[in-house]
């Protein structure tokens, strides 16, 4: 039997290989990924691996577990088709893997930007290691940064690059900044921490071009005509799901690779999971695309079930976090699905939670440093308990679950 063959080593083709493991699968399992390093945590390449120039990356398993749980773990390999027919697939340097079951685990690349002056060295995105290794190393020798879009990656950047001394601008074309991700409330707090932190927010503003000299990045050309210098343009504009392997070979995709509630594709002996797919949501009712850690190692979880012969519906709670300058976010269920919200704590004191509401029931909490809501919203979520508004913004949640 060829086995079980798992495209793409990050978060979630990792634990897909570990999970078949632990779920009693004993064909062989082999693990194919194109970056050339042992698979490592991506989280940390915007937070701490900037900070410190001797940062390693933190990896998700030591190689020795590889080798004892018996995953053939073959990292920097491309692959570059499907066979659907033969059941093969085509390597990058020529060579072929066969599989019984496929499940792909390709996730996301940065959104690019066309820009006017793009090629110019000194641009960056960031997905993987190596990318980072690259900002970091550029930011040591960069006064002025410009971080085009402010979500989630290019925040981080921006706090941790402002802290360490830079002259930080972000350029944000909406009217607030997470814009697609939270509340209001969390939006204009963000805002206010990071401009008190010395970062320039220009928002409702967009790249009219970049300037260069040398060839390399020296100013960047405001839709309001601004001209700000930067030796340095972080781009983070989002990310689109990696799908040319699914559609090449005719799965079914639309802002990811479809996939069922047991993780499989169009054609069932091929999965997929990850930043990568598209699902209807349990919580929601809507299709969504998630991009986060639990996302993608709990949806390898169930893709090992259903490949061991268990008929489990995806049913996790989504939750996420981010690190921004002195602000641990988190956040927990899918905010957009409430109609009302209430705050408990303080956001003066830099710590508070917005709990969001659809009638009487709870359906996403986001926390400021109060992570005991965040954790309690976990459990509450997952048991579908909703204290009362009134309760919540009381902030004795602990109490209360007690006695529930
Ligand atoms: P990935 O981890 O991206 O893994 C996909 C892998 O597949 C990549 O290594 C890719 O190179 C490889 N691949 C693609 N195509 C092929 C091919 N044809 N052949 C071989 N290999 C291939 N999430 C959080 O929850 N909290 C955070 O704080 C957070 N911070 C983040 C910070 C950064 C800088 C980044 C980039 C992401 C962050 N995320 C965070 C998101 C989280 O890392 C992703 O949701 C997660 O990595 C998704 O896992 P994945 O396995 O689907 O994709």
């Amino acid at each position: 039997s060829d086995g079980v063959v798992i495209v793409g080593a990050g978060h979630a083709g990792v634990q897909a290989a570990a999970s078949l493991r632990e779920e009693g699968f004993a064909g062989p399992v082999t693990l194919v990924g194109d970056e050339n390093e042992l698979p490592y945590h991506k989280p940390p390449l915007s937070k701490a691996f900037l900070k410190e120039a001797e940062a390693k990356p933190q990896v998700l398993r030591a190689e020795a577990f590889y080798t004892g749980a018996g995953i053939a773990l073959r990292f920097g390999e491309r692959v570059v088709g499907i066979d659907r027919a033969a059941r093969r697939l085509e390597l990058a340097g020529g060579g072929r893997l066969g599989f019984d079951r496929l499940i792909l685990a390709t996730g996301s690349r940065p959104r690019s930007l066309p820009l006017a002056g793009g090629d110019l060295a000194g641009i960056f995105s960031l997905r993987t290691v190596a990318d980072a290794r690259a900002i970091r190393e550029h930011a040591a020798g960069a006064a002025d940064v410009v971080v085009l879009g402010g979500g989630f990656i290019g925040l981080e950047i921006a706090a941790t690059l402002a802290a360490g001394g830079r002259r930080v601008t972000v350029v944000e074309a909406q009217a607030r900044l997470l814009g697609r991700a939270v509340a209001p409330f969390i939006s204009a707090h963000v805002a206010g921490r990071l401009a008190a932190g010395g970062v320039r927010l220009l928002m409702q503003t967009t790249v009219e071009r970049l300037e260069g000299s040398a060839g390399r990045v020296a100013a960047v050309v405001t839709s309001a005509g601004e001209r700000v210098a930067a030796e340095m343009v972080l781009v983070g504009v989002g990310a689109v799901p990696v799908t040319e392997l699914a559609e090449s070979a005719g799965l079914a995709t639309g802002n990811g690779i479809r996939v069922d509630a047991q993780m499989r594709s169009s054609v069932p002996e091929i999965l997929a999971i990850g930043d990568a797919v598209n699902y209807r949501h349990w919580q929601s009712g809507t299709d969504v695309r998630l991009e986060s850690v639990q996302n993608a190692t709990d949806q390898a979880r169930l893709a090992a079930r259903t490949i061991t012969g268990r008929e489990e519906p995806y049913m996790a709670v989504p939750w996420f976090w981010s690190d921004i300058g002195d602000m641990k976010l988190q956040m927990v269920g899918l905010p957009g699905a409430g109609d009302r919200t209430v705050v408990a704590g303080d956001a003066a004191e830099n710590r508070f939670s917005v709990f969001h509401y659809q009638g009487p029931v709870l359906t996403a909490i986001e926390s400021v440093n109060r992570p005991a809501d965040h954790m309690l919203g976990r459990k509450m979520l997952a048991a579908g308990f909703s204290p009362t508004p009134e309760q919540a913004a009381g902030g004795e949640l602990k109490e209360i679950i007690a006695r529930w």
